[in-house]
């Protein structure tokens, strides 16, 4: 825990600084929002979200006294737009949002849009944000090295059947930092534990040298979105990987990048899970009174994603001797009725050992921020679906915390309400007021 945290530390000194940056690991990008909200914001706002599972559309009605109401459709991304051409990507969300305006009878509206990109981008201004790689199972051609905001608009243009304005786009990271601003002033760190993870913080804009100095004038901080996802890629971790985290990596379409997100997300914890079960039945340490061992190992082997990450949580919220979750999945993934007690103690022991690693990592990222960061009580902005579906996930997070937080600091942690919708219309807000 203290080597990971030292060498986080320095990976995130090497981000902030223009001679290093392009060895770090966590790119430390400066995001160009460098006001939080004071919760006066009023207004009604457009925004997008992609990133995790879905896509949405929202529209965002801030009412000032830190108030804020949220009306949003959600879409799916099939598929084969994932990795299919960028252009049609694109069309995708031009589409969603034309029939989004159309429902919402907003055609004349006129709205401006935050849009919530949850993937690494290197930004030149607020609306400005040229996409660097691909993560999360997205690897859409002809996309990475484009300004996303160009194609949106493109796209947008294509159709003719909207007019949109985007202010401002940003990372979920952001939106949950600014959602729960709004909410709480002492907020300066947001953190996103679901699909992929990630963190942003409030930084002085003396310590950001990549940022343009035309920005520094007018604001003394700004908001950094670490991409600490990233974070390993150099080795730091090798350490404390373990075979199924190579695998889990070999087998990705992003092999040997985002190796810390590959420990802490939910893309790929119920995967880890489920490689350390077939070894488990392999080395015939569980289930070992079943003569369909080798059968259940099969399965298991021939069926990537088969075992869920919201399974863990399901399994981890179970109480002894009853185990209904734990007997439920295990009927459900290998047909056995009524598993044994001591075979549903094991499985929550695995999937326990998985989500205390995760949270462990997150915690000793967010402790060195809260220790870097200069204020005396910080609170920390969370969501994703890890942390808000996962019934230990908070206390495993505080548990080391407790441990790697400075003894003058005094920390909280509050989840974030609707941060990419939300914190959009908020980035599009703050924007708009300080121009
Ligand atoms: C992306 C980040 C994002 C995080 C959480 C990562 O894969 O690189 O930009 O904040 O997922 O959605
Ligand atoms: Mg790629």
């Amino acid at each position: 825990m203290q080597e990971v945290y030292t060498r986080f530390g320095s990976e995130i000194a090497k981000g902030l600084k223009r001679s290093t940056q392009a060895q770090a690991n966590t790119k430390c990008w400066p995001t160009y929002v460098q006001d939080l909200p004071t919760g006066d914001e009023m207004g009604k706002y457009l925004a997008l979200d992609l990133g995790g599972t879905n896509f949405r559309v929202l529209l965002v009605t801030l009412k000032g006294h830190h108030d804020a109401s949220v009306d949003s459709q959600i879409y799916a991304v099939p598929k084969d737009l994932m990795v299919g051409p960028g252009v049609d990507l694109f069309d995708h969300i031009a589409e969603c949002l034309a029939k989004f305006v159309a429902k919402h009878d907003m055609r004349n509206a006129y709205l401006p849009l935050g849009f919530t990109f949850s993937f690494p981008c290197e930004q030149v201004g607020l609306k400005e944000a040229m996409l660097t790689r691909w993560t999360k199972g997205f690897d859409c051609a002809g996309v990475e090295g484009e300004d996303v905001g160009r194609l949106l608009h493109e796209a947008i243009q294509r159709r003719d059947d909207v007019e949109i304005d985007v202010v401002g786009i940003l990372n979920d990271t952001t939106g949950t930092l600014m959602s729960c601003a709004h909410r709480n002033p002492d907020c300066r760190v947001g953190v996103i534990v679901g699909t992929g993870c990630n963190a942003c913080y409030v930084e002085h804009v003396d310590n950001v040298e990549l940022m343009d100095p035309a920005y520094k004038r007018k604001q003394k901080q700004v908001i950094i979105n670490i991409e600490w996802g990233a974070f390993g890629e150099s080795g730091q971790l090798d350490f404390v990987r373990t075979e199924h985290d190579r695998k889990i990596d070999e087998k990705s379409i992003n092999r040997s990048e985002q190796l810390f997100e590959k420990m802490t997300s939910g893309m790929y914890l119920g995967e880890l899970v489920r490689l350390v079960l077939v070894q488990a039945l392999e080395q015939n340490v569980i289930f070992k009174l079943s003569s369909k061992r080798q059968e259940y190992a099969d399965i298991l082997r021939n069926n990537v994603d088969i075992f869920e990450t919201k399974h863990m949580s399901e399994i981890e919220d179970d109480t002894f001797p009853e185990f209904a979750n734990t007997r439920r999945i295990v009927k459900q993934l290998f047909g056995l009725e009524k598993a044994a007690v001591e075979d549903c103690q094991k499985l929550k022991y695995i999937c326990e050992c998985v989500a205390r690693r995760a949270g462990t990592l997150v915690a000793i990222g967010v402790s060195g921020l809260i220790n870097r960061i200069s204020d005396r009580r910080v609170v920390v902005g969370i969501d994703g679906s890890v942390y808000r579906y996962h019934p230990k996930f908070d206390a495993y997070i505080r548990e080391t915390m407790h441990k790697l937080v400075k003894s003058d600091k005094e920390f909280d942690i509050m989840l974030s309400e609707d941060g990419s919708g939300r914190g959009a219309a908020l980035v599009a807000a703050v924007a708009s007021k300080t121009k």
